[in-house]
């Protein structure tokens, strides 16, 4: 029997990630995407293109319908983009299906009907490389980490999905964005602010910046503690990975938990009053400085 893949995007298609998995099974890569991306989906192999609008914003709710579909489906190997939505609704899809899942892998390969998924462990010091004994697998995948190649399927089966739950009882009717601009994982500038910057008050002036040049917020797992950020913002082995061409770092010390989730960054600026920060080792172009001055002088700019 072929494997088939499945790949949860319903908020925005990963054009690598669905070129991944048409390699590794190719003519049976199914992909549940907005209307929008349906036309991408094929561009890059998947042949059952699954659209879906007006999902709510509950992880929870998500998770259920989800649950009902890939039953349906018969899918064995089910994928998804580590994004913070899917981070969240992924443990939640697995613990219906009494599936294994493997967190924020960074390479796939298919032996037979098993998924060997390798991911960075120890702070990025080792691979690990894990094997999932349920019938059903399941993975999120960093973004960025597969390039898209096209691969045009010509006669792909599409088919709107409505979204209809048969159990549970509560419902999220809305979610408030935590922040304006660009989705962190897909910005090519990131503003990334750390403890240094001590205030609710001091992140808001470097959103302002991120906003000005089109790009998204971060922080860093003390700033987000400190309740300076919101987790959506979060950077690290514990948050977000992002590969923005610049990464602007500062009041960030630089620890190697920090840096699992930007060190593919093409350029990292950083700003630090401290010039022994280890930020610096790291770092393209540096500036010890007292961060609001530089701040400041930017947003003027
Ligand atoms: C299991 C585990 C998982 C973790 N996961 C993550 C993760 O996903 N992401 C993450 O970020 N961390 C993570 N951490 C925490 C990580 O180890 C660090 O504690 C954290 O990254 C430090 O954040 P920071 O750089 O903001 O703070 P600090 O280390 O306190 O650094 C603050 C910096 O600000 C500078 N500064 C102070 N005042 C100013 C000023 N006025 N102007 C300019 N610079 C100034 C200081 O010189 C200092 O370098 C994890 C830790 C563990 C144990």
């Amino acid at each position: 029997m072929k494997t088939e893949i499945c790949i949860l995007c319903p908020y925005g298609i990963d054009p690598g990630l669905v070129s991944k998995a048409s390699a590794l099974a190719p003519g049976t890569v199914r992909v549940v995407i907005p209307p929008r991306d349906a036309e991408k989906a094929a561009r890059y192999g998947a042949n059952l293109i699954h659209t879906v609008e007006d999902l709510p914003p509950d992880e929870g709710q998500v998770a259920l319908w989800l649950k009902e579909k890939i039953l349906n489906w018969g899918s064995t190997v089910v994928l998804a983009p580590a994004t913070v939505f899917m981070r969240n609704v992924m443990p939640r899809l697995a613990h219906h299906l009494k599936a294994g899942l493997t967190a924020d892998c960074t390479q796939l390969q298919l032996e037979g009907e098993k998924l060997i998924q390798t991911r960075p462990a120890f702070g990025n010091s080792l691979m690990a490389t894990i094997r999932t004994c349920s019938p059903i697998q399941m993975a999120t995948v960093r973004t960025g980490v597969f390039p898209p190649e096209e691969k045009k399927i010509l006669n792909p089966t599409v088919s709107r999905e409505a979204f209809h739950l048969s159990e549970g009882s509560v419902t999220l009717r809305a979610l408030l964005r935590d922040t304006e601009g660009a989705p962190l994982s897909q910005a090519e500038i990131v503003v990334a602010g750390g403890v240094g910057i001590g205030s609710r008050e001091g992140f808001q002036k470097l959103e302002r910046l991120a906003n000005q040049w089109g790009g998204a917020l971060a922080a860093t797992r003390g700033a987000v503690d400190a309740g300076f950020a919101p987790y959506a913002c979060q950077v690290g082995m514990t948050g977000v990975t992002v590969c923005p061409k610049v990464y602007l770092a500062v009041g960030i010390s630089g620890a190697v938990q920090h840096l699992a989730g930007m060190s593919g960054s093409e350029k990292v600026i950083a700003v630090n009053s401290d010039p022994k920060a280890p930020i610096f080792d790291y770092a393209d172009l540096g500036i010890v400085a007292d961060w609001e001055t530089v701040i400041d002088q930017l947003l003027e700019e």
